[in-house]
């Protein structure tokens, strides 16, 4: 066993979820980097070893069950436990687009199956991660989960006709699935509040990755610091909690 804090971060490799792959591993922690494509994975893994990180690649694809489950066996076989999960991993639906741009999530004409494609992935697949991840972070002393949202999640700033989102065209694919993400974090961590298992939310803002066609105006290690916060803090620290870098976002 090691008493290096073990983190498993979904998407890892690339955008946010690499740049919070980089700021864990220079922090000590011994990262293990998901990814769907084992090359991809790969790749990444030894760019953080590269900077001298204690990083592995772990195969996670987090709409394939069996690849959740694979990767869990194969975390507990090589460290026994898992202390930070961070579920990254997710898609807007869009294709490469910049959010303002992505008229095909407009309600009233949207595709049903784009719909269902973008819940696989920012729910249900968040889902299929923690529950095969739980019993890992049950044997961590200070067990930390980590959803990562969005500022789009807000149904207090969607539902505002006089807010920052509202000049955006509507969703009904990826801002709904943020917001039951958002749902889901509440529940978990009220199950999870007993045993010590600390869940919340973060949103990274609006951070220039594939995901907009580099149109954020946040690096992707500034996005990131959020995620790094949540997933560093004592436990003592908030469960339930939606935060972003400027402090508690309104759910
Ligand atoms: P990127 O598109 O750069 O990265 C997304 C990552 O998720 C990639 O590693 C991708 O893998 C992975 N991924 C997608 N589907 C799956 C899957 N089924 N299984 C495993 N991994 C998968 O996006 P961002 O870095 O921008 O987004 C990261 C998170 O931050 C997302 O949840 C996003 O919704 C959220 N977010 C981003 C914002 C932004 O402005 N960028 C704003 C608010 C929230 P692959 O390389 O194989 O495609």
């Amino acid at each position: 066993t090691t008493h290096r804090t073990i983190a498993l971060i979904t998407g890892a490799n690339k955008g946010i979820g690499r740049a919070a792959a980089e700021q864990l591993a220079a922090l000590g922690m011994t990262v293990l980097v998901g990814s769907r494509d084992v090359r991809r994975g790969e790749e990444a893994a030894a760019d953080l070893r590269a900077a001298g990180g204690d990083a592995h690649a772990v195969t996670l694809d987090v709409t394939d069950p069996a690849t959740a489950h694979a990767a869990a066996r194969e975390v507990e076989e090589r460290f026994g436990r898992l202390d930070v999960l961070i579920n990254n991993a997710g898609i807007t639906g869009s294709g490469q687009v910049a959010p303002q741009d992505a008229l095909d999530q407009v309600p009233s004409s949207v595709d049903l199956d784009m719909v269902r494609s973008v819940f696989e992935t920012n729910v249900f697949g968040v889902i299929a991660v923690i529950n095969a991840m739980l019993p890992l972070l049950r044997n961590s002393r200070a067990p930390r989960i980590v959803n990562v949202s969005s500022h789009a999640a807000s149904l207090v700033i969607n539902s505002d006709p006089d807010g920052p989102l509202s000049a955006l065209p509507t969703s009904a694919a990826y801002t709904p699935s943020k917001t039951a993400l958002s749902a889901l974090t509440v529940q978990y961590a009220n199950e999870l509040r007993k045993e010590g298992v600390l869940v919340n939310a973060v949103a990274p803002g609006f951070v220039e990755t594939d995901s907009n066609n580099h149109s954020g105006n946040l690096t992707p290690a500034q996005g990131a610091a959020v995620l790094v916060r949540l997933a560093t803090i004592g436990t003592d620290g908030p469960t339930g909690g939606f935060f972003s870098a400027d402090g508690p976002v309104p759910w």
